[in-house]
């Protein structure tokens, strides 16, 4: 069952097995080809464009690049740094995938060694039901944006922040309207409350379960968090002691409070149905 979540599942995800390893980088980022700056408010993006690229395709993707992050600053869980935010665009998902060193059938990626994110201009993500492949772009920047400002979040609340932010459609203040959950993500519903899969703050979480299980996991739980209004006050009291384990922090180590924590989640996802954008405040 969980091999289908590996063919359909197809969501960008930050290589965390990959943590130290490296991608190789492609001939036009060394050779410096066609680099194209965007730049707003001291924040600068630096693209690294394949050759032979389709332009028209990439200036559809980075458009509202912008306005997305003028959203994303009115969010209190990370800080868009004034930075340089690096990217290497290739013309296809064929051949992002010679470029792509490793077997996880990642749509794009960000190598947290070399902050470079990589993304293919033809993504298709049928299951996610967009016409633009923008989100992915989106998602990938917010997983460069965590590793300046807030390197020391667990690689749940990473995962999780950037699937759930990938999706904003207004600003904080109206997040009275709700952020956009696809459907998909809730495919594998029952299967998830049969199973009860540990929540992702859990001991040795990232050993008993697979990349997708813990990526599905971490996505649902800080929509959940977020759903919630639990999310701001997990995120302080990580920035409070990042090195503390947080299943103990969370918990007091008692077990009935991360039962009580686990099975309040699970009455959640019960409850829970995918929804669509709601724009305007
Ligand atoms: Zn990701």
């Amino acid at each position: 069952m969980w091999m289908s979540i590996l063919r359909f599942f197809l969501i960008p995800i930050l290589l965390n097995f990959f943590f130290f390893c490296s991608t190789p980088q492609p001939y036009w980022v060394k050779e410096k080809q066609q680099l194209f700056i965007l730049s707003k408010d001291s924040v600068e993006l630096i693209f690294y464009i394949e050759p032979d690229s389709d332009l028209y395709k990439f200036r559809q993707i980075t458009r509202s690049i912008f306005d997305y992050l003028d959203l994303l600053k009115t969010y209190p869980y990370l800080t868009v740094k004034e930075t340089r935010y690096h990217v290497i665009i290739y013309k296809d998902y064929h051949s992002y995938k010679t470029y792509r060193p490793f077997k996880i059938d990642s749509l794009a990626h960000f190598d947290r060694n070399h902050k470079l994110i990589h993304i293919p201009l033809d993504i298709q993500n049928h299951l996610l039901n967009r016409t633009t492949p923008s989100f992915v772009i989106y998602h990938e920047l917010n997983h460069a944006i965590l590793e300046e400002c807030c390197k020391h979040y667990p690689i749940w609340l990473n995962e999780g922040l950037s699937f759930l932010l990938q999706n904003i459609a207004q600003s904080f203040e109206c997040k009275k309207n709700t952020i956009y959950l696809p459907e998909s993500l809730l495919r594998q519903k029952n299967e998830l409350i049969d199973r009860r899969i540990h929540l992702p703050f859990y001991p040795d979480f990232d050993q008993i379960y697979d990349i997708y299980q813990q990526n599905l996991i971490s996505i649902l739980y800080v929509y959940y968090l977020f759903n919630s209004n639990q999310l701001l006050n997990y995120i302080q009291i990580i920035n409070q002691d990042p090195k503390k384990e947080l299943y103990f922090v969370f918990t007091k180590g008692n077990l009935h409070l991360y039962e009580k924590a686990r099975n309040d989640f699970y009455e959640w996802l019960k409850t829970i149905k995918g929804n669509r954008v709601i724009n305007g405040c």
